[in-house]
């Protein structure tokens, strides 16, 4: 008998695994997973225009070995998980992974992080597929500034793409917006607005160097903190008045407006960091466990994965269980460093 209680969740058998905590304490059960490095836009912030190398198909982790790291995830007693990139909606094999993952028993939330622009069509099968919900990444509502922020997109796209998330119930809506100066630092209150009439969660994330290329330049260069975006969505909008948070790992402060139906969040790793509670793993496209965003330790589960080991799948939880041991707190972004090797289209945010 294995020496975990084994119980049917849903269509397939898994073991109830406790959490697990890292040296800091910190319970962590929350693994985004990057699908690939590229992408279809070109943020100011995220992805230079030139000298960029990415992963070869072969290099990337296939739909049946991520499948493997979320089992194994699961037995370790991860249950959120979360598919990003690059643009996760790029992978042909899209609707494979979610199926796959949907699948599994225990799998207590499963969410797309994406810039929406194939979600027009993507949308409706994604959740036929299993996929609950989506964060939609948006910088402005003035189509000019979407195409000199987000390079590639356009504005008409995006909001197609939501329309269909919203549409198809991959709900709650959550929008992600970048705040950079000299670009949407003066547009933030339009983005607010939307939860007057509209139950999402409208986010507002600081910018943060990842890198040391031109994008993390350009975020040092262009950051703006979070108490002033606040200040400008006030100062148009009415008060904020505060939420409680849905959970204490909850990166976002959420607020309401005066009689709106959605949720105002501000995301602020640099002017209010949220170390302490950060509940994450992440897994690169390539199969790496990414320990903390802001930094570039790693430890590698391709190799595990391609070994044809007939346990691979309990060999990777070891793997997994080491690096949360092992996973680091505090970030070093006041002073201008964070990664050097990986950016953050390699890591998916
Ligand atoms: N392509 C998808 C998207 O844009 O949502 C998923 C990957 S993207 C790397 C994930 C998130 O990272 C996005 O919400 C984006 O806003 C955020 N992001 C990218 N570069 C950033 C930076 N330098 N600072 C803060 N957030 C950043
Ligand atoms: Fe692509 Fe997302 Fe990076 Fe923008 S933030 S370039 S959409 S990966």
């Amino acid at each position: 008998m294995p020496n975990r209680p084994w119980c049917i969740l849903s269509r397939q058998t898994v073991s109830i695994a406790t959490v697990p905590k890292d040296s800091f304490n910190r319970e962590i059960d929350y693994l985004r997973i990057s699908l690939t490095d590229r992408c279809n836009l070109r943020c100011v912030y995220c992805m230079p225009l030139n000298g960029l190398r990415f992963c070869s198909n072969g290099e990337l982790l296939t739909a049946a070995e991520i499948e493997t790291v979320v089992r194994a995830a699961l037995r370790s007693g991860f249950r959120k998980f979360r598919l990003t990139g690059g643009e996760p909606t790029l992978r042909p094999d899209l609707l494979e992974i979610v199926q796959r993952l949907a699948a599994l028993g225990g799998v207590r939330d499963l969410a797309l992080t994406t810039n929406a622009i194939l979600m027009a069509r993507l949308a409706r099968p994604l959740k036929d597929a299993g996929l609950r919900r989506v964060n939609v990444h948006l910088d402005s509502l003035n189509p000019a500034t979407v195409e000199r922020q987000m390079r590639w997109g356009t504005l008409a796209d995006i909001w197609k793409g939501l329309a269909a998330c919203e549409e198809a119930g991959l709900t709650p809506i959550k929008l992600n917006a970048v705040v950079a100066a000299g670009y949407n630092e003066n547009e933030v209150a339009d983005l607010a607005q939307l939860t007057l009439e509209r139950d999402w969660h409208v986010r507002f994330i600081e910018l943060m160097p990842l890198g040391g290329g031109e994008c993390a330049r350009l975020a040092m260069q262009r950051y703006v903190s979070n108490i002033e975006t606040r200040r400008r969505i006030e100062e148009a909008l009415g008060p904020l008045a505060p939420l409680e948070a849905s959970s204490p790992s909850d990166e976002s402060r959420n607020f309401r407006l005066p009689n709106a139906r959605g949720v105002v969040g501000f995301i602020s790793p640099v002017s209010e960091p949220y170390c302490g509670t950060c509940n994450r793993m992440r897994l690169t496209a390539d199969g790496k466990f990414h320990l903390c965003l802001l930094n570039d330790d790693e430890l590698d589960v391709r190799q595990v994965l391609r070994s044809g080991a007939h346990d691979a799948e309990e060999r990777v939880a070891q793997i997994l269980l080491k690096a949360v041991q092992v996973k680091p707190t505090g970030h070093h972004l006041l002073e201008g460093r964070s990664t050097e090797h990986r950016s953050m289209f390699q890591i998916g945010g």
